[in-house]
């Protein structure tokens, strides 16, 4: 970001509203309704103290409640220091637009805490995280029914964890405090598949994307996920899922992989698994073996590549390189990775960029099954999975006992048997799920982009998707 310095960047929560204006520009909404939605409802700011190391430290926490016309509320719980008022508030608008989309039942929110997590050790950060909850807990902006946080960036299902046990001391007698919070351990109340969600959503909503020849037309690309050189910025938890995915499921290239430290290029692939675990052993890409390290890694996000994956911070493409780059799909695997001024840029380049809002939503998708697991008290697939696999198993006998006669001169498929006898367990009925979610939710954002003369990119489609169903919501119960 450093040649935008005579060029006027907009903040992040300006980005998301310029955004937004845009979008409410070609509704019809009744008057007044449009800064109703586009606002937050309440902002809290929580200061705590917390005794460690011998002296009192005070911390600043922040929930922001974007949007109520659902409840509860959802969002997740972001730990860095950079975290502000007006990021956690452009995040919480967000995850209302977000929600609404792909049809989770929530309100948006979001929640930061000005901390370095590298900063604390496992005992510390665990005395920290437990007082914030405390805080938070206290105002019910933690509530099975009310607020429900979920990880972010720099938290995890170990913060989830302790978040959960703390709502659980101070609400010893609701019996549905395990959906004070998603993105739990599957041990301790959560779901399985939910720490790779957000990842696969990105492989789905690419996978989704590329069924539409039109579409992918439309990025000036052919054919199918096979062989295509994708950047990946930030090898987290949602960038490496999902690179992780692609590489293995769909024969995609990883042709970079942006980190703190630098980048590393290979145009035969890199190595996601090796790459993973060397940042694990080394804190960083550099003096990895297989691949060109560039230094300047942001650099990268410019080269030449089929898609772009920014999975990391808000703002990383931006007015001061918006211009120079050359993927011409983009999919925004983290929150905010392009600012309103170089969306502008890219959509004049003809550059498709498949919003975030959309894109990262696997993981409050995910997050739902987690709530409704809880509030139902049973794993999915517990009562059906035997029932199933004993009817398949009918069929399976009733086709061999067929089989077996001479007059039919045909056998079943070698594992067909062993594929179609196997019920689903959790895991399977949670990627199920996640997959009609990004399925459905392209296939409304689609209908409007190529319905409507005046949307001409995905993210206006997916705002007018999003919005019309928050405004539908306030207009049939009122404010
Ligand atoms: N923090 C994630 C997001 O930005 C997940 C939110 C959730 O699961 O509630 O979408």
């Amino acid at each position: 970001m450093s040649d935008m310095s005579n060029l006027k960047e907009p903040g992040f929560r300006e980005s998301v509203d310029l955004m937004f204006n845009r979008a409410v520009a070609l509704m019809d909404l009744p008057p007044g309704l449009e800064e109703k939605i586009r606002v937050c409802n309440a902002t809290y700011t929580v200061r705590f103290g917390v005794r460690l190391r011998g002296a009192i430290h005070t911390f600043t926490g922040y929930r922001s409640v974007h949007s109520e016309h659902m409840e509860p509320v959802k969002g997740g719980i972001r730990y860095a220091s950079s975290v502000n008022q007006n990021e956690v508030e452009a995040l919480a608008a967000l995850m209302t637009y977000k929600c609404a989309l792909v049809e989770t039942p929530f309100g948006g929110s979001k929640g930061g805490l000005c901390i370095d997590p590298r900063d604390w050790d496992v005992h510390e950060l665990e005395q920290i995280t437990r007082r914030f909850a405390y805080e938070l807990a206290k105002r019910d902006l933690i509530h099975p029914s009310q607020n429900v946080p979920a990880p972010d960036m720099g938290t995890g299902e170990r913060e989830m964890a302790w978040i959960a046990d703390q709502y659980k001391r101070m609400n010893t007698t609701d019996i549905n405090s395990n959906a004070c919070v998603t993105g739990k351990p599957p041990h301790a109340g959560g779901i399985a598949g939910r720490v790779e969600a957000t990842g696969r959503g990105v492989q789905y909503a690419l996978k989704e994307f590329f069924r539409h020849p039109e579409d992918i037309k439309m990025a000036g690309l052919s054919g199918s996920l096979e062989g295509k050189r994708i950047v990946v910025q930030g090898l987290g938890n949602v960038g490496y899922h999902a690179a992780k995915f692609l590489t293995e499921q769909d024969g995609s290239l990883i042709t970079g992989i942006i980190e703190r430290d630098g980048a590393l290029v290979n145009e035969a692939g890199l190595d996601v698994e090796a790459v993973r675990r060397w940042i694990g052993a080394h804190g960083g890409v550099k003096g990895y073996a297989d691949a060109t390290f560039v230094e300047n890694g942001i650099t990268v996000l410019e080269s030449d590549c089929d898609i772009l994956i920014p999975a990391a911070l808000e703002g990383v493409i931006n007015l001061g390189n918006a211009a120079r780059i050359q993927a011409p799909l983009i999919i925004e695997a983290a929150n905010g990775p392009v600012t309103a001024g170089a969306d502008e840029i890219l959509r004049k380049k003809g550059t498709v960029i498949i919003p975030d809002m959309y894109a990262n939503a696997g993981g409050v998708t995910v997050s739902y099954f987690e709530w409704v697991k809880n509030l139902s008290h049973i794993r999915f697939g517990r009562m059906q999975r035997r029932q199933e696999e004993a009817r398949h198993e009918l069929i399976v006998n009733e086709l061999e006992r067929l089989s077996r006669d001479k007059e039919f001169d045909w056998t079943l498929s070698p594992n067909f048997k062993e594929k179609y006898l196997r019920g689903a367990d959790e895991l399977e009925l949670v990627r199920s799920g996640l997959d009609d979610t990004m399925r459905t939710a392209y296939q409304a954002m689609r209908e409007v982009w190529h319905g409507r003369a005046d949307v001409t990119d995905l993210r206006m489609a997916a705002y007018l998707v999003s919005i019309g169903r928050v405004a539908s919501s306030y207009t049939a119960k009122g404010l």
